[in-house]
C-alpha cells in the first residue's frame, strides 16, 4: 500500500525533526519514511516544497541528502481483533512482537504490522448478501477474548449492498464480505479499517452524559464523580499519587475496555500494569482485566515525538470500540510529558513561543484530544449509543497548577482530581483535596443516584461535603486560639469530619478489599457515619458528655468497616448501626437518670 516510488532529501537533522525538500506532493500530516532504515516520521509543517517531518524514531546517523520516501498516507490506526491485550508503542506498533524480532533494542524503522496477520478468527456473519448496510453496521462479530465480542463494522465512509458475506476461519486480512456501493462499485470487506488518528471518528450525536462511570474509589464516586463520556483531570506533583489513581481507575472502572496509555513516564510502571493486570478479576465479568485492556507504551526512553502519536492512537482506539457500543475509558499517564514534546518540537521548528515555551496551539491541542471523549449515538442503523471516558493525568513541575499545561487542562475538562502533596506526605490517600476539588456533572447524575443508590444520597454527599468544609474553617479556628475554644457541638463535627477522612475517604489501593468499594457498600458506610453523627447531636442535647461520645466503642467498628467484605455487608453495617443505637440508648439514659 506504501507508495515509496517519490522520495524527498533530507537537507537538515535537528534531534527528532527533519527537514526536506521535494516535498511539494505531500500533505499536513502524511507518514514519510526517512533513510534507507526508513525511519516513520510524519509531517509538521510545509513550505513550499520544504517539508519538516517529526521522527518517532531516533534519528542518529540520518545526514542530509539521505531520501525520504513518501507514502501519500497520514498516520493511521489500523483497528480489528487483536488489539485486545497488547501493548503498543505510540505509532501502534506491537511491543511484544517487536521484541520477538529484534529483541530489547528495537530495531529502527521496523515494520512489523499492528494486528497479527497470522491469528485465525471466528467471524460470525450477522448481515446477509441483499442486505443494504451504511458505515458504522455490524456485519459480524468475532469474540476477541473471553471479555469482548468484537463488532466488524462497515466503515463509517461507506455504504451500500452486501453481496457476499461468509461465517468462518479468517485472518484479519482475509475477505469476509463484499459490498456493492452506489456507483456499483465491489468492495471486498476485510476485518481490518484504517482510520487517520488526528481525525476524531464521526458519530450520529453527540448526547449528554447523565450516568455516572463507577470507579469503585469511595473518593471519586462519593464526592467527584465523572460521567460516563466525561473528562478528567488528575493534576498533582511527583509521587501525590496520580499513577496510582489512574491504575485504580483502569482496574475496577465500569468500562467494557480500557485504553491505558504510559506517555513519557517511567517505563517500570507498565511492567507494573503488565505484571498486575493479568492476575486481577474484574468484579462485574470474573475475567482477568487484560481481556479488556489495550495498552500503549511510549515511556520516558522512548522516542520524544512518539508522545503526541501514543496519544491520538490510543483516542482513535477508544473511538472505534466506542463505536461498537461499548463503554471505553482512555487514560493517559501524562499529558504533561506530551505538551513538553509538543514544546520541544515547536521550538525546533522556531514557531512563536507562547507562555512559558510552549507553543500557542497547546490549549487547543489539549482541547482536540479531551473533545473526542463522549457519550455518544453510534453510526449505523441500530440504536447503539457507546462511550468515551477520558482521565488525564497533569504533572506540573512542584505541583504548581498556575503552569500552561495544568491552566490550558482545566478549561476544558469538567471534572478536576487536585492532588495535595500534604495529604501524600500524611499517607492521607488517595490524596484527593476535597477543598480544591470538583465535578460539574454532579448535578446532571442526581437522578441516576436517587434511582440507583438511594433517594437520599444526594443530601448524604452534600451533607458530607459540608462537614468536611465546616472541619476546616473550625481548624481554623483552633489554630488561633486552641482546641479548647470549642463547644461540645463543635468538637463533635471535628470527629464526625475526622470520620469522613480516615474511615471514608483515606481508600488503601493496595489492600485486597480496600481497592475497591461498590456503590451500594459506599452509601452503607456514609448512612453510618451520619447515623453515629446525628445521634451524638441528639446525645449532646440530653446531656451526654462529648468525651463520652468520642471513645464510644462502635467507633472502633466505623474504623474497620471499609474492610467489609461485599458479601457480608448488609449483615455487618445492620450490625454496626443495631450497636450505634444501642450505645447511644445507653449513653443518653444514663444521662438522664443522673440529672
Ligand atoms: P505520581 O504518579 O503522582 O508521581 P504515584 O502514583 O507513583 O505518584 O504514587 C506514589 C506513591 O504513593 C505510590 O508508590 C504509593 O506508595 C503511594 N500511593 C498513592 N496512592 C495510593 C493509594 N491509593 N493507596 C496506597 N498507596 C498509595
Ligand atoms: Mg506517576
Amino acid at each position: 500500500m506504501e507508495n515509496t516510488q517519490k522520495t524527498g532529501k533530507v537537507i537538515k537533522v535537528s534531534g527528532p525533526l527533519i527537514t526536506a525538500s521535494g516535498m511539494a506532493e505531500v500533505h499536513m500530516y502524511d507518514v514519510v519514511r526517512v533513510g534507507e532504515k526508513r525511519l516513520i516520521g510524519e509531517i509538521i509543517e510545509l513550505r513550499g516544497d520544504v517539508a519538516s517531518i517529526q521522527v518517532y524514531e531516533d534519528t542518529a546517523g540520518i545526514g542530509s541528502g539521505a531520501p525520504v520516501y513518501l507514502t501519500g498516507m497520514p498516520l493511521s490506526a489500523e483497528l480489528g481483533p487483536g488489539m485486545i491485550e497488547s501493548m503498543f508503542d505510540g505509532i501502534e506498533r506491537p511491543l511484544e512482537a517487536l521484541y520477538r524480532l529484534f529483541g530489547d533494542r528495537i530495531n529502527r524503522g521496523a515494520s512489523v504490522p499492528s494486528l497479527n496477520r497470522e491469528k485465525i478468527w471466528d467471524f460470525v456473519a450477522a448481515a446477509k448478501a441483499g442486505d443494504k448496510v451504511t458505515g458504522g453496521d455490524v456485519i459480524g462479530t468475532v469474540q476477541e477474548t473471553e471479555a469482548v465480542l468484537h463488532k466488524i463494522m462497515v466503515p463509517p465512509d461507506l455504504k451500500g449492498t452486501i453481496t457476499e458475506i461468509r461465517s468462518g476461519q479468517f485472518t484479519v486480512t482475509d475477505t469476509v464480505a463484499t459490498l456493492k456501493t452506489e456507483d456499483g462499485e465491489e468492495k471486498p470487506l476485510t476485518m481490518i479499517q484504517y482510520w487517520p488518528v488526528r481525525r476524531g471518528r464521526p458519530c450520529k450525536e453527540k448526547l449528554s452524559p447523565t450516568e455516572p462511570m463507577v470507579t469503585g474509589q469511595r473518593n471519586i464516586d462519593t464526592l467527584f464523580p465523572i460521567a460516563r463520556g466525561g473528562v478528567a483531570a488528575v493534576p498533582g506533583p511527583f509521587g501525590s499519587g496520580k499513577t496510582v489513581v489512574q491504575h485504580q481507575i483502569a482496574k475496577w472502572a465500569d468500562a467494557d475496555i480500557v485504553i491505558y496509555i504510559g506517555c513519557g513516564e517511567r517505563g517500570n510502571e507498565m511492567t507494573d500494569v503488565m505484571n498486575e493486570f493479568p492476575e486481577i478479576t474484574d468484579p462485574k465479568t470474573g475475567l482477568s482485566l487484560m481481556k479488556r485492556t489495550v495498552l500503549i507504551a511510549n515511556t520516558s526512553d522512548m522516542p520524544v515525538a512518539a508522545r503526541e502519536a501514543s496519544i491520538y492512537t490510543g483516542i482513535t482506539i477508544a473511538e472505534y470500540f466506542r463505536d461498537m457500543g461499548y463503554k471505553v475509558a482512555i487514560i493517559a499517564d501524562s499529558t504533561s510529558r506530551w505538551a513538553e514534546a509538543l514544546r520541544e518540537m515547536s521550538g525546533r521548528l522556531e514557531e512563536m513561543p507562547g507562555e512559558e515555551g510552549y507553543p500557542a496551539y497547546l490549549s487547543s491541542r489539549l482541547a482536540e484530544f479531551y473533545e473526542r471523549a463522549g457519550y455518544v449515538k453510534c453510526l449505523g442503523s441500530d440504536d447503539r449509543s457507546g462511550a468515551v471516558t477520558a482521565i488525564g493525568a497533569v504533572s506540573p513541575p512542584g505541583g504548581d497548577t498556575s503552569e500552561p499545561v495544568s491552566q490550558a487542562t482545566l478549561r476544558i475538562v469538567k471534572v478536576f482530581w487536585g492532588l495535595s502533596s500534604e495529604l501524600a506526605y500524611k499517607r492521607h490517600f488517595p490524596a484527593i483535596d476535597w477543598l480544591k476539588s470538583y465535578s460539574l456533572y454532579e448535578p446532571k447524575m442526581r437522578e441516576y443516584y436517587m434511582n440507583n443508590i438511594s433517594p437520599v444520597w444526594p443530601t448524604l454527599v452534600a451533607r458530607t461535603k459540608a462537614m468536611l468544609q465546616e472541619e476546616a474553617d473550625l481548624n481554623e479556628i483552633v489554630q488561633l486560639v486552641g482546641i479548647d475554644s470549642l463547644g461540645a457541638g463543635d468538637r463533635l463535627t471535628l470527629t464526625a469530619a475526622q470520620m469522613i477522612r480516615e474511615d471514608y475517604l483515606q481508600q488503601d489501593a493496595l489492600d485486597q478489599t480496600d481497592s475497591y468499594t461498590t456503590p451500594r457498600k459506599m452509601f452503607l458506610m456514609l448512612k453510618v457515619i451520619h447515623g453515629w453523627y446525628d445521634a451524638g447531636k441528639n446525645a449532646l442535647a440530653v446531656g451526654v458528655p462529648f468525651e463520652q461520645i468520642e471513645k464510644m466503642p462502635v467507633c472502633e467498628r466505623i474504623a474497620r468497616m471499609k474492610y467489609t467484605d461485599e458479601a457480608e455487608r448488609e449483615e455487618t453495617f445492620a450490625s454496626i448501626a443495631d450497636d450505634c443505637d444501642a450505645q447511644f440508648t445507653k449513653l443518653m439514659e444514663e444521662a438522664v437518670a443522673d440529672e
